[in-house]
C-alpha cells in the first residue's frame, strides 16, 4: 500500500474570505495532502498545527510529513485575472490616447503576429512564466482571432484559466478579420475540445455579426464553456455601438449596449463582461437577472497620465446593489501591469481618491482571489485556503509589524515602485507542486 504523505508548509499567510474579512495568521502552516489533488486538510496557527499533524501520525501509520520552512514570508491565494489579452503583451506600454484609436493603432496591428504558429507559441511561453512571476493562477483569457492562440495559451499557462479567440467578422482591418462560417467554426471546435476552459470571445459588438454571437453563444451553453467580451468601456464606444446596431435588423429598437447581447443571447451565469463602465440602472438589471458577471480593470481604465485609457472609473456599489457579481483584471495591454498587486492598488487609490466610502484592501484582495474564482465557477476547488480547496499559492516576503491584515495587504502591496511589482512573488505552488520559484 501507497505510505501516505502530506506537506506542511510553514509561513505566515492572508486567506480572504469576504469583501470585509481576511484572515491574517503570523507564524502558521498549511498543510496539504498528496492525493489526488494536493487538497488543503489545515490552515491555521503553527503550534495548533503541529498538534494536529501528532494526532495524524497516531491515526495514520508510516504517515510522511513534507516540510517546507517558508518562516519570514507570507503565503497568498493564486490570484485569479478574470479579463486579459495574452497576445497584447507588447503593446501595454505603448501610448494612450483612447480605446478606439489605441487599438486600431498599436493592439491589432501586433495581434495580425500571432497568425504565425511559431511566434504564437514562443510568445506564449514567455508569458506563462510572467504569470507566474506574478503569481497569478487562474483567469480569463483573451488570445488573437487564430484558433491555435487558445491551444498555446491553455498549454503553457500553469493554472486555472478560460481561453477564447476573439471573434471579428466586421468593421475590422482586413488583416484581422474572418468570415461568419470561419468563426462559428472556431467556436464550434474548440468549445468541444475544451469545455469549460473555452470561453466563446466576440472580441465587442462592433466587431462582431449577431448572426456569430447567437450561433456561437449556442454552441458555448450546449458545451458548458464561457463566454466573455467587452461591455461599456467608453461613452464614445457606447455611442458607436448603438449607432452601427441600429442599422442592423432586429436591432432598430434597441435600448442599450447590454440589451444587444441580451438579444444575442450573449448574457448568462458562464458570462464576464469586461469594464462595464456606463451602465444604465435598467442594464445592471439585466446583468443581475441573467447573472452575468463583470471583470473590473482599475488600471486599464485608469486616466492617460497613469498609464490607462482614461475611460473611467466602475461604480462597484451600484453593482453590489443590484447584486451583480464582479472581480479585478488587469486587462493588458489595456493595462499597464500584470501585476495584480498593481491592479489592487489602482482599485482602492482611485476610488479613495473620489472620496468612495469603504473600499479597503481587504476587499481588494477578495476581488483578486476567491471573486474571480467565484466567476469562473471555481470558488469551491480554488480561491483560498478553505479546507478540502486545492493548494494554489504564491508566497512574498512578509511584512513587519503589523497589527491586522489590511495593514499587511497594503504593506506589501505598495512595497516596490508600479513596473516592479512583478518582483514581489518568491514562488508559486499550484496543486501542491512549487511550480516558480525566483532565482
Ligand atoms: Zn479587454
Amino acid at each position: 500500500m501507497k505510505t501516505k504523505q502530506y506537506t506542511v508548509l510553514f509561513c505566515d499567510f492572508l486567506n480572504p474570505i469576504n469583501d470585509n474579512e481576511c484572515e491574517y495568521v503570523r507564524e502558521g502552516a498549511i498543510v496539504w495532502t498528496d492525493a489526488p489533488k494536493h487538497q488543503i486538510l489545515v490552515a491555521s496557527k503553527r503550534d495548533k498545527v503541529l498538534s494536529w499533524l501528532e494526532k495524524e501520525q497516531k491515526k495514520h501509520r508510516g504517515l510522511q510529513i513534507q516540510e517546507i520552512d517558508r518562516s519570514g514570508y507570507t503565503a497568498m491565494p493564486g490570484f485569479f485575472d478574470t479579463h486579459f489579452h495574452w497576445v497584447q503583451d507588447d503593446v501595454r506600454l505603448k501610448p494612450k490616447a483612447n480605446l478606439l484609436t489605441w487599438l486600431a493603432k498599436y493592439t491589432w496591428p501586433y495581434e495580425k503576429k500571432f497568425a504565425n504558429k511559431e511566434y504564437s507559441q514562443k510568445r506564449a511561453h514567455k508569458f506563462a512564466q510572467e504569470l507566474l512571476a506574478c503569481g497569478t493562477l487562474g483567469g480569463m483569457v483573451y488570445s488573437s482571432i487564430h484558433g491555435h492562440t487558445v491551444d498555446h495559451g491553455l498549454k503553457n499557462f500553469v493554472g486555472h484559466f478560460c481561453v477564447g479567440n476573439v471573434l471579428m467578422t466586421m468593421n475590422s482591418p482586413d488583416y484581422l478579420i474572418q468570415t461568419k462560417t470561419n468563426a462559428i467554426s472556431l467556436v464550434n471546435k474548440y468549445s468541444k475540445k475544451f469545455k469549460e476552459k473555452y470561453a466563446m470571445t466576440p472580441r465587442f459588438a462592433p466587431t462582431t455579426h449577431p448572426e456569430v454571437m447567437k450561433e456561437g453563444a449556442k454552441i458555448a451553453k450546449k458545451n458548458k464553456s464561457f463566454i466573455q467580451t467587452h461591455l461599456s468601456e467608453t461613452e464614445n464606444e457606447c455611442d458607436y455601438v448603438l449607432g452601427l446596431y441600429k442599422e442592423h435588423k432586429g436591432f432598430e429598437n434597441i435600448e442599450s449596449y447590454t440589451h444587444i447581447y441580451k438579444k444575442c443571447g450573449v448574457l448568462g451565469p458562464k458570462t464576464i463582461m469586461g469594464h462595464g463602465i456606463y451602465l444604465s440602472d435598467k442594464e445592471l438589471k439585466l446583468l443581475s437577472k441573467s447573472k452575468t458577471s463583470v471583470a473590473h480593470c482599475p488600471t486599464s481604465n485608469a486616466p492617460v497620465k497613469n498609464k490607462g485609457l482614461g475611460s473611467g472609473l466602475f461604480d462597484f456599489k451600484k453593482a453590489n446593489k443590484f447584486k451583480v457579481n464582479w472581480s479585478l483584471a488587469s486587462d493588458i495591454g489595456g493595462g499597464p501591469f500584470l501585476s495584480m498587486f498593481d491592479v489592487m492598488n489602482s482599485f482602492v487609490e482611485q476610488n479613495k481618491k473620489k472620496k468612495i466610502s469603504g473600499v479597503t484592501y481587504v476587499m481588494a484582495l477578495y476581488r483578486a482571489t476567491l471573486a474571480g474564482a467565484k466567476l469562473m465557477h471555481l470558488d469551491k476547488v480554488t480561491g483560498n485556503f478553505a479546507k478540502a480547496k486545492e493548494a494554489n499559492l504564491f508566497l512574498v516576503k512578509s511584512p513587519r509589524n503589523c497589527r491586522n491584515s489590511q495593514e499587511a495587504i497594503a504593506r506589501i502591496s505598495n512595497r516596490k515602485g508600479r513596473s516592479k511589482q512583478d518582483e514581489l512573488v518568491s514562488e508559486c505552488y499550484f496543486q501542491g507542486k512549487q511550480v516558480f520559484l525566483r532565482s
